[in-house]
């Protein structure tokens, strides 16, 4: 009875999208089969492993969360989620998530939200205890999955958050690595300049043994870094001694929410602690980040989502006596939600004639100046700490209805995407509410090293 109670919890959350456990079942077979032959172990042998449905798995429905999507059963297997195989692990499912990575809350998906397992401890404002929380976007699925322990470790995804905001918000850790570490093949396009996967865990040790299965170079991405994989695992340490971590002033706006400025000031003693020097650093143009991906990411998006137009992928829709345009405009009126047809307008908005030059021409040259930003800042530092988001999980439906609110939420998090540079997000603590929140160590180029010490030193 209790087992099924917690079954029925468990689905509850609504995280995945499609259940596979007999391919958990059968790498855990063979990997108890090479074990007893004496044979050598894949590093994630046997482990169960959660894939954010916009991998594609061979075989396997990928829905990108979207009713576009629907039944569209991929003949091949992403770069990243073939390299967890291949090192042993077995898939437990394809996980939930915003309708193609596009959200910060998980209610954008076509499947339904997904639920946090976490329930504040203490009335907040009058909202009450038990009010539904989001799980964070858009990986919102692998963030909820993990911090209610149905499977160990999970993929994530990130264009400008989406690993890192979920994890901050249920109180698990994820690194989205240096943008081109990460094979994109295989992965469904949101903003191929910004799109980066990583792994999301419950530790730093285990996010650094799965990035690096899942890092390397890859020939079918034209942006894959084309460098061996570090040893991040066995190179961890606590140990900062010579390090000096930047604080970065313009993340401390008027009216950051208290308890997140104190877990940052905790955060700081900690790194302290761990031997490291603190300067504060400026990275001026940090309020310009939020706009200028608001206009890039959505500009690839209508770019990317362009293939999705009932001929090749998916969905079709066809009227009686319907002609092209005709089945086009069908198919993508029925296979997109709201979320996704908002980016596609403003994207497309961006990128026309008349307006090019005064907003697309204009964000990349603003991501220029926000990459100098940090270049000037990194001469100082080896890297940053900040808070991973502005508040702790909200209750579903609360900035549903208001796009920019939601958009705010990932004010901390866009930079480093834009700009390409090694994130991680760490719990910090649980907020007065009893909700967790989380601090955000950012990296010099290819210095995840740096990134996952500091993380383990914050753990
Ligand atoms: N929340 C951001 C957005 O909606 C980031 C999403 C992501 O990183 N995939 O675009």
């Amino acid at each position: 009875e209790a087992f099924n109670a917690n079954v029925t919890a468990a689905k509850a959350l609504n995280a995945f999208i499609v259940e596979t456990p007999e391919k958990a079942l059968e790498a855990a077979d063979a990997a108890d089969k090479a074990k007893a032959a004496g044979d050598s172990l894949g590093a994630l042998a046997g482990v169960p492993i959660g894939m954010k449905d916009l991998f594609c798995t061979q075989g396997v429905q990928t829905t990108a969360a979207s009713h576009m999507l629907e039944g569209f059963v991929p003949t091949y297997e992403s770069t990243v989620s073939g390299k967890l195989w291949a090192a042993g692990a077995g898939m437990l499912g394809k996980l939930n998530l915003d309708q193609f990575a596009m959200g910060s809350s998980n209610e954008t998906s076509y499947y339904g939200n997904v639920i946090s397992p976490w329930r504040r401890a203490k009335t907040d404002g009058g909202r009450g205890d038990n009010a539904a929380l989001a799980p964070g976007g858009s990986s919102g699925g692998s963030s909820s999955a993990i911090a209610a322990r149905l499977c160990p470790a999970a993929t994530g995804t990130d264009t400008g958050g989406s690993i890192r905001q979920p994890a901050a918000f249920t109180g698990i850790s994820g690194i989205k690595p240096t943008y081109g570490r990460c094979s994109r093949w295989g992965i469904v396009a949101f903003a191929s300049s910004l799109d980066q996967a990583g792994p999301m865990a419950r530790t730093v040790r285990d996010n650094a043994i799965l990035l690096e299965v899942m890092s390397g170079f890859d020939p079918k991405d034209s942006t894959s870094l084309d460098l061996p994989v570090p040893q991040w695992e066995a190179n961890l340490s606590s140990d900062l001694k010579g390090k000096t971590v930047g604080i970065p002033k313009e993340y401390r706006p008027d009216g950051l929410n208290a308890e997140i400025s104190a877990l940052w000031d905790r955060g700081i003693e900690w790194l302290k602690d761990a031997g490291a020097q603190v300067v504060e650093v400026s990275l001026p143009h940090t309020k310009y980040a939020l706009p200028t991906y608001y206009i890039i990411a959505p500009a690839e998006a209508s770019s990317n989502l362009a293939r999705y137009d009932g001929v090749r992928y998916g969905q079709r829709d066809l009227p009686d006596g319907a002609g092209l345009q005709d089945m086009y405009a069908a198919t993508r009126a029925a296979g997109f939600g709201p979320e996704v047809k908002r980016r596609i307008m403003i994207g497309t908005y961006v990128l026309s004639a008349g307006f090019y030059d005064a907003y697309y021409t204009q964000a990349q040259k603003v991501r220029a100046l926000i990459a100098r930003d940090f270049e000037l800042a990194f001469e100082k530092c080896d890297l940053l700490l900040t808070p991973t988001a502005p508040s702790a999980s909200f209750a579903l439906g609360e900035k549903q209805a208001d796009p920019l609110a939601m958009y705010l939420n990932d004010v901390f998090t866009v930079p480093a995407s834009l700009v390409g540079l090694p994130a991680m997000a760490i719990p910090g603590g649980l907020d007065s509410a009893g909700l967790p929140i989380g601090l955000q160590v950012i990296g010099k180029a290819l210095d995840e090293q740096t990134v996952l010490n500091a993380s383990l030193a914050i753990e």
